[in-house]
C-alpha cells in the first residue's frame, strides 16, 4: 500500500506546480479558506502542516471576522460560533463515554443481536452489578468449562486509567471507587491476534462528515499500538501485568521494552497497513477483514446517531444561526485470533500529536517528531479539510446547477478502497463525488490552478451513503428519535415533559380502552424516574431519549405481541409515522382554508 502524504510531506514545503507569489494569477481570484486554529491544542502541529499543504489561511490567534472553519482541540463548546464549520459535534464527548456507548450499543444489541456482536458483553456498574453476578453465574452453570476474564473500566477514563482485570464478579472493587466512579465491566477478549507474540490494537480514524444526511468516511490507514510484554492468556498470576494486557501507548511508553519506530512497520507503534501486509503475506483474507471493519464502523455510528441528533437540535435548533459540524473520531479495535474485529471504544478526541517525548538524559525531555504519527495523522486532517472545503462545495453547487442534465450515474467513479473491499455493495448515487480519483483524474477535475492537483489521492474513503443499502434497516432508533424530537416542544431541550409524552400518545393514536391515559402517565413516571435515578444528567427534568426508547419498546411489545422485537418496533414506528403524516396533511389543509 503506497504511503499517503509522502509527496507533500515536510513542514512548510511548497506544493509543487504552483506559480510564484502568494497567489498565482488565477488563484488570486479565489479567496483562500480561513481556519481558526486558536483552540487546536495538541492537534496544532499536524493542522499547521495540513494547512500549508492546502495553502489555506490560518488564524492562530482567532479572528474578529468569522472564519470558514474552526478547529477545536476538545469539544463543541470551546467557543460561541454562529457560522462556518466546526470540527466537533455537540454531545459527542458525552456519547462516546464508556457507559453511554455501552448503553447505545446495547439498545442495538437488543434489536439486532447478530449484527451487533462486535462489542463485548458489558454491564454498567454500580446499577447492573446484581445482574452481572446473576448472568455470570447462569452462564457458568450452563457451561462449567467457561473460565471467563472481565475487564473493569471506569467511565470517562482514558489511557488505561483505573482499568483492571478480574476473574470473578466478587473481585470487583465495589468499596468506594465504583460507588463514586461508575464503570463498565466487560468480557475480556482472551484470544487476541498476536504479531511478534504481542497483543496490539488498531486506532482507525473515522470522519463523521455530516449527521443529516449521514456521511461517514474511513481513513485507509491507521495505527497499531503494541503491548511491550509477550502475551499470555489471563491467569491469576499475570492479570496485573499491564504491559501484557493493555495496549495503551501512554502506558507502554513507560516500559523498558518500548521501541520508538522511525519506520512504519517496526516498533511499538506501526501503521495498520504494515500489519495488513504481514497478514496478507500469511494468507489472511484482508478484504474480508476490511469489509468487517467498515460494517463495525457504520453500525457503531448508527448506534450513536439518535442521541447525537437530540444534542444537535438542542444546541443548534433549526432556524437558529449556527455552524455545521464534522468530526474525526478514533475507533479502537481489537482483532481476535480468528480475525474478527471487536470494538473497544470510540474516542471523540483522538490524539493528533505527531511527536513524542524523548528522555535525553535523566529528567531532561525533548519533543521529537514521530514519523509514523505524522504519516497517518497529517493525511487524516488534511483530507478531512479537503472534504469539508467550503469553496469546493460552492463550486460543486454551481457545477451541479449548470450540469444537472449531465448528472448521470457513473459507476466508474467507484474506486474501491486500498483493500478493494468487495464484500460490501456500493449504492449507485447520481451525484456522488468521485473518490480516490488517481492523480490524472484529479488534475482533470481541478486543473493546474488548485493545490489539490499536487496532493495525493484522498486517504479518507466514503463508506456511507456508499453502502447505505445494506445498513438502512438498522436505523430504527433514528426513527424513534425523530418522534422524540418532534414532541420535545421547547427549543433547546433534550428531555420530554409529561405533556409532550401525552401529546405523542394522542397524536399517534396509541391510547385506547385497554391503554388509558392514566396508564400512559404511569408508564411515563415509572420509566423517567428510573432513568433519572441512574444519575446520568440531572440538569434537566423529564424523559431522556433512552427512557423514551424504552417506553417505545414497551408500547411496541404490547401492540405487536408475537413479532421479534425489531419488527415490533418497526411496526410501531410505521404506525406513528402514518398517523403523524395524516395529521400534518390535515393541518396543512386547514391552514390553506
Ligand atoms: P481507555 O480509554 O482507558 O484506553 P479502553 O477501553 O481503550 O480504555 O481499554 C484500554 C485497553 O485495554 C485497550 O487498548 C485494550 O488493549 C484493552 N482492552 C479493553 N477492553 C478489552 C476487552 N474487552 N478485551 C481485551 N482487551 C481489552
Amino acid at each position: 500500500q503506497a504511503p499517503v502524504g509522502r509527496a507533500v510531506r515536510g513542514r512548510g514545503r511548497r506544493a509543487p506546480g504552483r506559480r510564484g507569489g502568494e497567489e498565482g494569477a488565477r488563484g488570486a481570484r479565489r479567496p483562500r479558506v480561513t481556519v481558526d486554529s486558536s483552540k487546536a491544542k495538541t492537534s496544532l502541529e499536524a493542522l499547521k502542516i495540513s494547512l500549508r499543504q492546502l495553502r489555506w489561511r490560518e488564524f492562530p490567534f482567532g479572528r474578529r471576522l468569522p472564519c470558514d472553519i474552526y478547529w477545536h482541540g476538545v469539544s463543541f463548546h470551546d467557543n460561541d460560533i454562529f457560522s462556518g464549520q466546526v470540527n466537533k459535534f455537540p454531545g459527542m464527548t458525552e456519547m462516546v463515554r464508556k457507559i453511554t456507548l455501552s448503553r447505545a450499543v446495547r439498545t442495538m444489541q437488543d434489536l439486532f443481536p447478530l449484527e451487533y456482536n462486535f462489542y463485548p458483553r458489558s454491564w454498567i456498574l454500580p446499577e447492573e452489578f446484581p445482574l452481572f453476578v446473576a448472568e455470570v453465574r447462569m452462564m457458568k452453570d450452563s457451561d462449567p468449562s467457561w473460565k471467563p476474564t472481565f475487564i473493569v473500566k471506569p467511565d470517562g477514563g482514558c489511557q488505561g486509567d483505573g482499568i483492571y482485570l478480574i476473574k470473578d464478579p466478587s473481585d470487583i472493587r465495589l468499596t468506594g471507587s465504583v460507588q463514586s466512579r461508575p464503570a463498565v465491566v466487560q468480557e475480556y477478549i482472551c484470544k487476541p491476534l498476536l504479531v511478534d507474540k504481542l497483543k496490539f490494537d488498531i486506532r482507525l480514524y473515522v470522519l463523521l462528515k455530516s449527521l443529516e444526511p449521514l456521511e461517514i468516511y474511513i481513513a485507509k490507514d491507521g495505527l497499531s499500538r503494541f503491548c511491550t510484554e509477550p502475551y499470555q492468556e489471563p491467569t491469576l498470576k499475570n492479570l496485573h501485568q499491564v504491559f501484557m494486557h493493555l495496549t495503551n501507548y501512554s502506558l507502554n511508553i513507560h516500559s523498558g521494552n518500548f521501541i520508538h519506530s522511525d519506520s512504519v512497520n517496526t516498533g511499538s507503534k506501526r501503521t495498520f497497513s504494515s500489519i495488513l501486509c504481514r497478514l496478507s503475506s500469511r494468507g489472511a483474507d484482508v478484504k474480508k477483514l476490511w469489509s468487517d471493519i467498515i460494517s463495525l464502523v457504520i453500525k457503531t455510528i448508527i448506534a450513536l446517531t439518535p442521541e447525537l441528533k437530540v444534542y444537535y437540535q438542542s444546541d443548534i435548533p433549526a432556524g437558529k444561526p449556527g455552524p455545521t459540524c464534522f468530526q474525526i473520531l478514533g475507533f479502537d479495535i481489537l482483532l481476535t485470533k480468528n480475525l474478527k474485529p471487536m470494538l473497544l471504544e470510540v474516542n471523540a478526541n483522538p490524539s493528533m500529536r505527531i511527536e513524542h517525548e524523548q528522555e535525553l538524559s535523566p529528567g531532561v525531555f525533548e519533543n521529537v517528531p514521530s514519523p509514523v504519527d505524522e504519516e497517518v495523522k497529517v493525511a487524516v486532517i488534511r483530507d478531512t479539510l479537503r472534504l469539508v472545503d467550503p469553496q469546493k462545495k460552492k463550486r460543486k453547487d454551481t457545477q451541479q446547477h449548470t450540469d444537472s442534465c449531465k448528472n448521470k450515474v457513473n459507476l466508474r467513479h467507484y474506486y474501491s478502497m486500498s483493500c478493494r473491499c468487495q464484500t460490501l455493495e456500493p449504492v449507485p448515487e447520481a451525484n456522488e463525488e468521485p473518490l480516490d480519483a488517481g492523480p490524472a483524474d484529479r488534475a482533470e477535475q481541478e486543473g493546474s490552478r488548485s493545490p489539490e492537483a499536487a496532493l495525493p489521492s484522498l486517504c479518507l474513503k466514503q463508506v456511507f451513503p456508499k453502502y447505505a443499502k445494506q445498513f438502512s434497516y438498522l436505523r430504527l432508533v433514528d426513527r424513534v428519535a425523530a418522534l422524540f424530537i418532534r414532541f420535545l416542544g421547547v427549543k433547546g431541550t433534550t428531555k420530554l415533559g409529561p405533556t409532550g409524552f401525552r401529546t405523542f400518545i394522542r397524536n399517534c393514536k396509541l391510547s385506547n380502552s385497554s391503554f388509558s391515559m392514566a396508564s400512559v402517565d404511569i408508564l411515563y413516571i415509572d420509566i423517567t424516574r428510573r432513568w433519572n435515578s441512574m444519575g446520568i444528567d440531572h440538569k434537566e427534568s423529564g424523559m431522556c431519549l433512552q427512557a423514551f426508547v424504552e417506553a417505545f419498546f414497551c408500547l411496541a411489545q404490547k401492540k405487536y405481541k408475537s413479532l421479534p422485537l425489531h419488527e415490533q418496533v418497526a411496526s410501531l414506528a410505521q404506525f406513528c409515522e402514518f398517523h403523524l403524516a395524516a395529521l400534518d396533511e390535515k393541518r396543512l389543509l386547514c391552514g390553506r382554508r
